[in-house]
């Protein structure tokens, strides 16, 4: 396994609890330092089509579970997502969507504008048309998932290995034969890609192209705001422009993804020139939020492929090679459902997913023509 976030703490456990003997994880910093744990930990089951609503669904499951499943609380809260909807063509979308979220049992609706500011009471409702309510969603704390998953596979006999970069993979036949790091060799006929925004160099490894590619996307906190509403939603979405917020620490959680950031591994917080681009959208959405003063803030990485959908996967090419990776903003509520797909590919069991929308194969005529688009 490489990669100690949390799709690979999540699959280390799914594997080692299953009985797969010698379970490794490798991960080159501390667990969870990638994309994990800068995460908003929103959780929802709200996509549009029923193989990502699947996945969505056992996150909400597990993860309200979480503490008595795993010994772990993770501080899941089900506060709901609200969509907000300012362009004509998204409510027919949205409508539909939510049509197909309720035939696969998530109680989603769309509200009108008064009824989505009596549920997230700090939005202005200039030029809204409607919203999508999901009130099963939810959201929870990213690293805690990481310990939890983590102290569980350890007790399934896995053993995580931090500070230890996987340097090459070796192969011979079309068959892996070992993982080599600066500290020796681990010898395997089996290696689990879980590298987030990193794991296309994994792929390079091997001569298997994975295309992700990372893409900064940053979050502010504001200073404590007197007379916060009692209850707001996990996620209140302004849809058209990304921009998002939460009730945290006694105030507001934001975040807003820039549609100019250029694909890199940049992680450095600038707040100065995201504050220029996310403040006119909050100011025009949450007005309060002008007002306050920001605390502190983050940059972490969207692993992003080039129809924002995830791999999960064998490889057709390498023998030996699973891909969980490219999740593209979605991928912490998708380490539950991630685990046990892996662990039955691993295991050789028909995933009871469907995962043919993850295949890597999707992507052999964009890969080949050099096409790789950031959506
Ligand atoms: C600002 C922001 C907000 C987000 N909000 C949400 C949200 O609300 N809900 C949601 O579901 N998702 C959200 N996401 C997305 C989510 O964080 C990621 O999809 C998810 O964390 C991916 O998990 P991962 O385990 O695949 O990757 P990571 O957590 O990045 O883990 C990969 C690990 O691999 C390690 N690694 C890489 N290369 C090597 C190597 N060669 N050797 C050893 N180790 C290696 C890295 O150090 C890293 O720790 C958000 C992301 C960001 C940046």
């Amino acid at each position: 396994m490489i990669g100690g976030g949390v799709i690979g703490t999540s699959i280390a456990y799914h594997l080692a609890s299953a009985g797969v003997p010698d379970v490794v994880l490798l991960e080159r910093d501390e667990l969870a330092a990638g994309s994990t744990s800068r995460a908003a930990g929103g959780v929802r089951a709200t996509f549009s089509n029923p193989a990502n609503i699947a996945l969505g669904l056992r996150g909400l499951e597990i993860y309200s579970r979480f503490e008595e499943l795993y010994g772990q609380p993770i501080d899941f809260r089900r506060d709901g997502y609200l969509y907000l909807l300012s362009d004509a063509d998204d409510v027919g979308v949205f409508t539909e969507s939510v049509a197909v979220q309720n035939s696969c049992g998530v109680p989603s609706r769309m509200v009108d504008p008064a009824e989505a500011q009596r549920l997230s009471p700090l939005i202005a409702t200039d030029g809204l048309l409607a919203a999508s309510w999901s009130p099963a969603d939810g959201k929870a704390t990213p690293e805690s998932v990481v310990q939890g998953y983590a102290s569980a596979a350890r007790r399934h006999g896995a053993r995580i290995i931090r500070h230890c970069e996987v340097t090459d993979i070796a192969s011979s036949g079309g068959t892996i034969t070992e993982v080599r790091t600066p500290d020796g060799a681990i010898r395997t006929s089996r290696v689990v890609c879980a590298a987030g925004a990193w794991s296309a160099a994994i792929g390079d490894m091997v001569g298997v192209p994975i295309p992700v590619q990372p893409v900064r996307r940053q979050i502010a906190f504001t200073e404590p705001i007197p007379d916060l509403p009692p209850v707001s939603p996990s996620l209140t979405i302004d849809f058209p422009s990304t921009f998002y917020f939460h009730p945290e620490g006694g105030g507001l959680l934001f975040g807003w993804s820039d549609p100019d950031e250029p694909v890199g591994f940049n992680r450095r917080f600038d707040l100065e020139g995201w504050l220029a681009g996310v403040a006119p959208i909050a100011g025009v959405r949450v007005p309060i939020l002008l007002e306050q003063g920001i605390r502190t803030g983050w940059a972490g990485l969207y692993e992003v492929t080039p129809d924002a959908n995830q791999i999960i996967d064998r490889s057709t090419v390498v023998d030996g090679l699973f891909i969980a990776t490219g999740y593209s903003g979605h991928g912490f509520l998708m380490g539950p459902a991630t685990g046990e797909i892996v662990r039955d590919l691993v295991l050789d069991r028909t995933p009871t997913y469907d995962i043919e929308d993850f295949r890597l194969g999707r992507f052999d005529r964009v890969v080949a023509a050099g096409e790789v688009n950031i959506v």
